[in-house]
């Protein structure tokens, strides 16, 4: 079977070169496919291939439309291994060494794939009759920021009448401490070309009275942001929610003081809006951040020129309950009104996407009415890593964001169990990838007892 040896299920699995970026991977992406094909179908899953523009979603199921109903994703595809001459050993060529398996792909996502179905394994190989529905959606395109994944959820809509989904595709601090996250930030993505002359000018014979574009986008820039760290744009912090007193306390119990992050980042100080210290910051706070600033002569030496244009990239990072539309059009609003009237501005949205927060049942500030599965879930999942581990999860919201947990919430209503496998010690989309063995043991034994609690049996 399989996953009698779960190590070389995952070693032969990200052995396949699945880059879902570079079209000459295309027959490891294939591979790849095939190889979790497999592994479901050793599981009693009925494996169906759906064809996307790009790459192929897989979607399974397992039981009963009676039973209570599961969702569980994945994604097959990985990071571009380069610079391969950073990695210890070949990066499609996985190999254990001092506890822990190197090769790309095997933290981000196949490792805790691998720790899912493994689990399962055992489960069913105890109660192959086990009353859960499970419909397993493994896609290709997540490394690549998944463009057909939400096409896909619109069209398969009603095979999805789940009560939850379940995720692994997050991190926590270290292997001993488990993180669940409990809220992504969402995006907004643009980008403002200011214009002056028709042309690069001359400094010399034209400077003095044409407005520098690269004048404009500087105070412009320099005007998004107020002298103590508030994003200055009106209506920004409008919808904001505050975190809850209890999630507040929460982030105490990281391990990780302000100065050891200050230490990690290497700047010389911290400056963010004071209704956040750094660390709730990055969870619970909305940003502006300038990506990237451009214009004019960017070589060496000099050249006295005034450019015809110039350009900045913005990305907002958003929280409950602020919307991705409206932000955009505030941010555009302010960009537009400070454009100065010797210059003319263009601005566009080029991305993005909602917040989501999934309180955890019962504590406060939740629904109240999860589906049944749901509260199942987070209960069962903090005892069973509780006992695996030896310490309690931490409910913790992550300065990132998952498109697809937003859309799954989105299309399907359907909230999301995200519990963190990887560490920042794995190295993902970075050259050593790797996966810590003890996690995945001990994790396994935690989705054991977790599935059972689901299904209803103990
Ligand atoms: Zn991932």
């Amino acid at each position: 079977m399989s996953f009698d040896d779960p190590i070389a299920a995952l070693a032969t699995y990200a052995s396949h070169p699945s880059v879902s970026a570079d079209p000459s991977y295309a027959e490891g992406m294939v591979a790849a496919r095939e190889h979790v094909t497999r592994l479901l179908g050793d599981l009693g899953f009925a494996v169906e291939v759906i064809e996307t523009p790009m790459h192929p979603i897989l979607l399974a199921t397992r039981g009963d439309p009676t039973w209570p109903h599961l969702i569980i994703y994945g994604h097959y595809d990985v990071q571009p291994a380069d610079p391969f001459d950073l990695w210890t050993t070949p990066p499609f060529e996985p190999v254990v060494r001092g506890g822990r398996l190197y090769g790309r792909g095997v933290a981000d996502n196949k490792g805790p794939q691998i720790v899912h179905m493994t689990a399962l394994a055992r489960v069913l190989a105890k109660n192959p009759e086990l009353p859960l529905r499970i419909t397993y959606l493994i896609e290709g395109e997540e490394e690549v920021g998944s463009p057909s994944f939400k096409g896909f959820l619109e069209q398969y809509k009603d095979r999805l009448d789940a009560e939850m989904v379940l995720v692994s595709d997050t991190g926590s601090p270290n292997p001993e401490q488990i993180v669940i996250t409990t809220g992504l930030r969402g995006l907004v993505a643009l980008e403002a070309r200011f214009k002056g002359p028709r042309m690069d000018l001359h400094s010399g014979v034209h400077g003095g009275p044409v407005f520098n574009p690269l004048r404009a986008v500087s105070e412009v820039c320099a005007s998004l942001h107020d002298d103590q760290g508030n994003v200055n744009v009106p209506g920004f912090y409008d919808d904001v929610s505050e975190p809850a007193d209890w999630e507040r306390k929460e982030l105490l119990k990281m391990p990780q003081t302000e100065e050891d992050y200050l230490d990690f980042i290497g700047s010389p100080a911290f400056k963010s809006s004071p209704r956040y210290n750094a660390l709730e910051s990055v969870r619970f706070g909305p940003t502006l951040e300038f990506n990237g600033i451009g214009g004019g002569y960017q070589g060496k030496g000099s050249k006295t020129v005034i450019p015809s244009e110039s350009f900045v990239k913005i990305t907002c990072r958003l929280v409950p309950n602020q919307s991705e539309e409206k932000i955009a059009a505030l941010v555009k609003a302010a960009i537009s009104d400070r454009c100065p009237e010797e210059v003319t501005v263009d601005v566009e949205v080029t991305g993005g996407g909602d917040p989501y927060v999934v309180i955890p049942p019962g504590k406060p500030g939740s629904r109240g009415d999860e589906p049944e599965l749901l509260k199942r879930a987070f209960d069962a999942t903090e005892r069973a890593i509780e006992e695996s581990f030896g310490v309690s999860p931490i409910y913790m919201r992550e300065g990132g964001s998952i498109p697809i947990i937003g859309d799954l919430k989105q299309v399907a209503g359907l909230d999301s169990l995200l519990v963190g496998l990887f560490t920042p010690a794995d190295n993902l989309h970075a050259p050593d990838e790797s996966f810590h063995l003890g996690i995945m043991e001990k994790a396994t034994t935690a989705f054991e007892a977790i599935f059972k609690k689901l299904s209803g049996s103990s």
